[in-house]
């Protein structure tokens, strides 16, 4: 049974929990460094980014989330936790802080104000079929490394899903959409590096 880290300082965190339980596996609220010890994997919910990071960086849990996502821990973000894990973030707040390690640059808020949330069904690679997406004052990628995979675009090309190693980031929130493909597929990135190691 695996033990999953949600970053539970703001956001949707719950919902992720509440996936990872339906998956069998075991789902912890990470809100102090300590809590990072012993985790299989990290999930950095949807929110509001410029909130999570104010936070994150008052407890000082930036590094430490920044030192385990370097030293090869699975990571998924979504939405704002996909934002949190962007190298570069585009239409940042001043002084916006984040995680990063994820060699892309992010435009918040990209589909604009008359249409802050809409649906799409999205073919994201390796899963079967379409996934439904829901996308509430999303980001989008614009600009990614060489390392960079992307797993999933909206039908007008732009990047939404993308992995780079261990990191899995999508702009939408597999947590509240009932499917639970995408957080499967997370975990078995997690047994694959598990089973490594
Ligand atoms: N707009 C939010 C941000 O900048 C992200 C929205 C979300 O997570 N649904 O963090």
């Amino acid at each position: 049974r695996r033990r999953i880290g949600v970053l539970a300082l703001q956001g949707d965190f719950r919902e992720h929990l509440s996936a990872l339980r339906s998956l069998g596996a075991e789902g912890v609220a990470i809100r102090r460094e300590a809590e990072l010890d012993g985790i299989d994997g990290l999930i950095i919910p949807g929110g509001e980014s410029t909130t999570m990071g104010k936070i994150a960086a008052e407890l000082g849990l930036l590094a430490p989330l920044r030192g385990a996502i370097d030293a090869g821990l699975p990571t998924y973000g979504t939405c704002a936790g996909m934002i949190m894990l962007a190298d570069q973030i585009r239409d940042a707040v001043p002084g916006q802080q984040n995680i990063g390690g994820l060699d892309v640059i992010v435009r918040r808020n990209a589909f604009g104000s008359q249409l802050e949330s809409f649906q799409e069904d999205l073919i994201v690679d390796g899963i079967e079929g379409s996934v439904p997406a829901v996308f509430i004052r999303a980001p989008v990628v614009e600009e990614f490394g060489a390392d960079v995979t992307v797993l999933a675009r909206l039908s007008d090309d732009r990047v939404v899903a993308v992995r780079q190693g261990n990191i899995i980031a999508m702009a939408f929130h597999p947590e509240i959409s009932g499917d639970l493909r995408l957080h499967e597929a997370f975990l078995e990135v997690v047994n694959s590096i598990s089973v490594e190691a």
